[in-house]
């Protein structure tokens, strides 16, 4: 998943797998970009001292995007996006064996943050337009097959609690809220979004991140805004923000004395990274521009391709297109999106499959699942394609070059 380029191997067989950094010549998947304020920030922190957990920078760092997700949200930084997720499924309310409905196609981050908690995930399909989580699917399950019975939801088949809702909004695109939203607000369930992929996403108008009890962001290397590692926990609830800060540091309840109220977590974003943070807050308007116009691009030159399905954008969303995704159909256009993936490899163009979704992955075999067969169909066919914020249009022109190409079309 990273494409930290600090920590990736250096050149020779494994700097050609996907995500790994890319050789010189090479058009890489999507490598941070900094910005110089970075080195002003981060060399005030080394010159003050302030390189730990406190410091002007972590609230900055959170008002910045609190700011960015909506009025009212306050934010906690963290150590990672799955941090975040953690705390706030746990603030959430979910326990040891509940169960707790999760998008199938997605990074592993948030099934694994569930199952911190003992609970166990439900993987919910994808749809087959934007390929996030099928809002119907999840209507579904609880209108039909869960009872509310003194105020909990019980899924009628396992007998166990269904404690929340995590819509994954991936790869820039937001999930259809409404109807989940809805069923939630139905039921009594709270959502927690993770809103991982999708900062600078919008929802009928209304950033994404803004609509759950809590949503989560992450800055890990390959995001829109990276600290080289790190994540947020969002919401616009004032206690729950306050548990959240609370949690992450270890749950110390007395300001002198070593008083631990509850067992917490060593889960606080550093002053320095935090710092990274300021520098790359700034240019969230300039990133996400740059990630439409390289999705303009590739829609006006591969749209027309036979066999190729370009990223969509719902007529309720506006996207972030963190990570510009195609679907190859093999029978139409003469390859498959692997066989694709090495044809660009040894152009010396970096791609990526989706992720293995998580109702085949062996970390997660054994939890619950409905049938999947559109997640099953995208992670068969999808190709993601370079895009960092400072790909060129002449790289990008490359990319598009050998597609059509590889298509058999005339460039
Ligand atoms: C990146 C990501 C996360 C969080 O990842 P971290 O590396 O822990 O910051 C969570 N969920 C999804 C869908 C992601 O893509």
């Amino acid at each position: 998943m990273s494409s930290d380029r600090a920590t990736m191997p250096v050149a020779g067989p494994a700097a050609r797998e996907p995500g790994a950094m890319a050789a010189p010549g090479e058009i890489p998947l999507c490598t941070p970009v900094m910005h110089p304020s970075a080195w002003t920030y981060v060399k005030e922190c080394l010159d003050t001292g302030w390189v730990s957990s406190v410091g002007t920078f972590v609230t900055r760092f959170e008002q910045a995007m609190a700011a960015a997700v909506g009025e009212g949200v306050s934010g906690v930084a963290t150590t990672s996006g799955t941090a975040a997720l953690h705390v706030a499924l746990q603030l959430a309310g979910v326990r040891r064996d509940d169960e707790v409905l999760v998008s199938t196609l997605t990074f592993i981050a948030p099934a694994n943050a569930i199952r911190y908690l003992g609970a166990h995930p439900v993987f919910v399909d994808a749809e087959p337009e934007y390929w996030q989580m099928d809002a119907r699917a999840v209507v579904r399950f609880l209108r039909e097959q869960c009872d509310v019975d003194g105020g909990a939801v019980r899924n009628r088949v396992t007998g166990r609690r269904v404690a929340a809702i995590v819509p994954v909004h991936i790869l820039g695109h937001p999930v259809d809220l409404d109807p989940i939203l809805e069923v939630a607000r139905e039921v009594g369930l709270p959502v927690v979004e993770d809103a991982t992929e999708a900062l600078g996403a919008k929802y009928r108008g209304q950033p994404i991140g803004s609509f759950g009890a809590s949503s989560c962001l992450s800055f890990n290397g390959n995001k829109l805004l990276t600290t080289g590692g790190g994540g947020m926990l969002l919401s616009a609830d004032p206690a729950l923000v306050g548990r959240a800060r609370h949690l992450t540091t270890q749950a110390k309840s007395d300001p002198i004395e070593f008083v631990h109220d509850e067992v917490g977590y060593n889960y606080r974003l550093s002053n320095v990274l935090a710092a990274i943070g300021v520098s790359q807050a700034e240019q969230l308007t300039a990133h996400l521009a740059a990630k439409r116009s390289i999705a303009r691009r590739y829609e006006a030159g591969l749209g027309d391709l036979p066999g190729i399905t370009t990223m969509r954008e719902a007529p309720w969303a506006d996207s972030a297109f963190w990570l510009y995704t195609i679907l190859i159909d093999a029978s139409r256009f003469g390859s498959s999106s692997r066989d694709v993936l090495r044809a660009l490899q040894a152009e010396g163009i970096q791609t990526r499959p989706l992720w293995q979704p998580m109702h085949r992955s062996p970390a997660h075999a054994g939890e619950g699942s409905f049938d999947c067969p559109v997640a099953d169909a995208l992670v068969r066919d999808a190709l993601s394609l370079p895009c960092s914020i400072d790909l060129t249009p002449a790289q990008q022109d490359r990319v598009i070059a050998v597609l059509r190409r590889l298509g058999g079309a005339s460039a």
